[in-house]
């Protein structure tokens, strides 16, 4: 371990942070990427002795925690993953989505089954999670070898005997090893959605076993928050329903079950397909409401039910490889948060799945992101980001009215590089000129001419970040073109564009050996993670903001914005959640030009409209 020195920032608000915490209030803190946010609050735990609860948007944030634990604090930390990851018995899952298969552990011999977990791992999180699954199949195997336990004639482990058997449930030992450690690490849908903030804080039998109220909470990348909780909704798809059709007259088919409740179910069942098939959707969320055929059935859910309990007591008993996915589950479950919605409304969207065609689906989406946070009320709460929320939208939108909110580079100078703002006026990526291919066309030229020019004088690696993958390929089926059209051939070796198969690690591996122009889009995988760097410095110096990336309009944005208006006495509402969106992106893709205080960029904002009072008070005179 290396001594740890705080920086002058870390020093000075230490006290402030402490004190504010022990007093159970919320703290905002604003502070620039590599400014060392992680290290801070693992300082924090160091030295005031209190648990943290640290919770991240992916589980990719973990190795932060765990590189910054392990170089200076080695403080004991259970990093917590999904049961569908860290169960050894995958042959169980006939459902990668955990919530649809909560039948999983009934009736498993390993939940009771528990191993101590190394609070103190010497590899990232990943790897030893690997290993201790590994590990646990091995013992399976070794178990079974050694007639310990076998496996019945439908496939499920028993026991055979009284001998003490080795294999263990991963997932369970991490669970009941959380109480014992200083810090805990999970992401926001566990600590956010209130039935598994349930589970996680109780016991297999309901029992509490973590008290939330010994813990500081801490949320890094706080930013997120509200796109993580818009989409805590449950969704159906075409695919869903049919599945339920399918389920509900293969296995009780109506010859059998001449009964009111069948015929219900299937009715009800046919309507709603038939209302998904009918919805035009696009890839944006355009507001669904249930035809009056489906509304005057829905009283006839219960029918539903009924026969996905049958549904799922067959399933438990049959042989474990032929168990299916409950999908009159899924569909009830739908159904019953639908007819039940205060906060939100059904929206219909076309998917694309990273596999197959795009389908139809029905969404939940919520309004109210504060009903979700007021379990945080009068609890020790640190949000953390390089790009924190506005204290009107903390207050407002997240109702936490008296935070202390600290924006650390206001107070030190250069805490996590220097970023040097400048709007270049010219062209714009405005909808209207999009709709007329020649202006579109030459505004895109300009662009290309700006990039090549600002490529051709940089230090290092140039970041430019555009509104959509629209703008960046173009729509070719309507002839419409995109930036990456106008790349000189001469240029195509030195750049890389964001797309669902660039990985991270081909990007740093190019951007080692050459100097590299990087398409990316805003609210994409590059923007949002990645880090470039050699020797803790970024390999980026110039970031290119090729157009604003305002929030996308659709039926959705429009009426939470009018939800809130209502329900929060309007004020500000709509400037709050729409021009933030687009304030937070630019300065998410501005930070991964700034990795450590030494590093200096230069950030080009590109598009006419930039040229106003509210741009220039929140990035140029800041
Ligand atoms: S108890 Fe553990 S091993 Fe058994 S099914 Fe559940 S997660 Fe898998």
């Amino acid at each position: 371990m290396e001594p740890f020195h705080p920086r002058e920032w870390q020093g000075h608000l230490f006290g402030t942070v402490e004190k504010n915490l022990e007093d159970r209030n919320v703290i905002a803190l604003e502070a620039p990427t590599g400014s060392g946010k992680t290290s801070f609050i693992l300082y924090l735990s160091f030295m005031s002795g209190k648990k943290l609860i640290y919770v991240t948007r992916t589980h990719n944030e973990f190795t932060r925690l765990y590189e910054d634990n392990i170089k200076y604090f080695d403080l004991p930390v259970i990093y917590l993953y999904g049961k569908s990851t860290l169960c050894p018995l995958k042959e169980r899952w006939y459902d990668s989505d955990e919530e649809s298969q909560k039948n999983v552990c009934k009736g498993c011999i390993l939940k009771d089954k528990i191993m101590d977990i190394d609070m103190h791992i010497k590899m990232p999180p990943d790897d030893y999670y690997n290993k201790i699954i590994s590990l646990s199949i091995e013992n399976i195997r070794n178990d079974i070898n050694n007639n310990l336990i076998k496996r019945d004639s439908k496939g499920n482990l028993i026991q055979t005997g009284n001998g003490n058997i080795t294999a263990y449930c991963p997932y369970y030992s991490v669970r009941s090893s959380m109480k014992n450690a200083t810090v805990v690490a999970m992401t926001y849908n566990y600590l956010l959605n209130p039935s598994i903030r349930f589970n996680i804080f109780h016991g297999t039998e309901g029992e509490e076993s973590m008290d939330i109220n010994d813990y500081y909470i801490i949320f890094d990348e706080a930013h997120n928050i509200d796109s993580v909780i818009e989409n805590f909704g449950r969704s159906i798809s075409e695919k869903t329903v049919n599945g339920s059709i399918n389920e509900l007259v293969d296995t009780f088919p109506l010859e059998e079950y001449k009964c009111h409740e069948r015929i219900g179910a299937n009715l009800l069942l046919e309507k709603l397909e038939k209302d998904i098939e009918g919805t035009k959707s696009g890839d944006d969320l355009k507001l669904f409401r249930f035809s009056d055929d489906v509304k005057s059935r829905l009283g006839d859910i219960n029918y539903i039910q009924i026969f996905s309990e049958k549904f799922q007591a067959i399933n438990d008993n049959r042989p474990i490889k032929e168990r299916r996915r409950n999908y009159l589950e899924t569909v009830y479950n739908f159904l019953y948060d639908a007819q039940r919605l205060e906060n939100g409304d059904i929206y219909s969207q076309k998917f694309y799945p990273e596999r197959g065609d795009p389908y139809k689906r029905l969404r939940i989406m919520y309004y109210n992101t504060s009903e979700y946070l007021k379990f945080l009320k009068n609890k020790p709460v640190l949000f953390m980001s390089g790009t924190m929320p506005s204290a009107d939208h903390i207050s407002k939108i997240w109702n936490f009215e008296n935070m202390l909110y600290i924006r650390v580079n206001d107070i030190f100078y250069n805490t996590g590089g220097v970023k040097k703002y400048s709007i270049v006026k010219g062209f714009s990526t405005l909808g209207r000129y999009r709709d007329n291919t020649e202006i579109w066309s030459d505004i895109l030229k300009k662009y290309m001419e700006f990039i090549i020019k600002t490529y051709s004088n940089s230090i290092n690696s140039v970041l430019v970040a555009v509104p959509s993958y629209k703008i960046l390929y173009g729509d070719h089926d309507k002839r419409i073109p995109g930036i990456a059209d106008y790349l000189p051939d001469e240029l195509r070796p030195f750049s890389v564009f964001e797309n669902k198969k660039l990985t991270y690690s081909l990007i740093i591996k190019k951007a080692l050996s050459d100097k590299l122009i990087i398409f990316s889009v805003h609210g994409g995988r590059l923007l949002e993670g990645i880090q470039i760097t050699k020797n803790n410095r970024s390999l980026i110096s110039d970031v290119i903001i090729a157009g604003l990336p305002l929030m996308p309009l659709d039926d959705y944005r429009k009426n939470k914005i009018k939800y809130l208006e209502k329900t929060l006495s309007g004020e500000n509402i709509y400037s709050i959640l729409y021009y933030e969106y687009a304030l937070i992106k630019i300065k998410q893709a501005a930070g991964r030009s700034t990795r450590s205080p030494d590093d200096m960029a230069n950030i080009y904002l590109c598009d006419d409209r930039f040229d106003s009072k509210y741009w220039r008070d929140n990035l140029l005179n800041n």
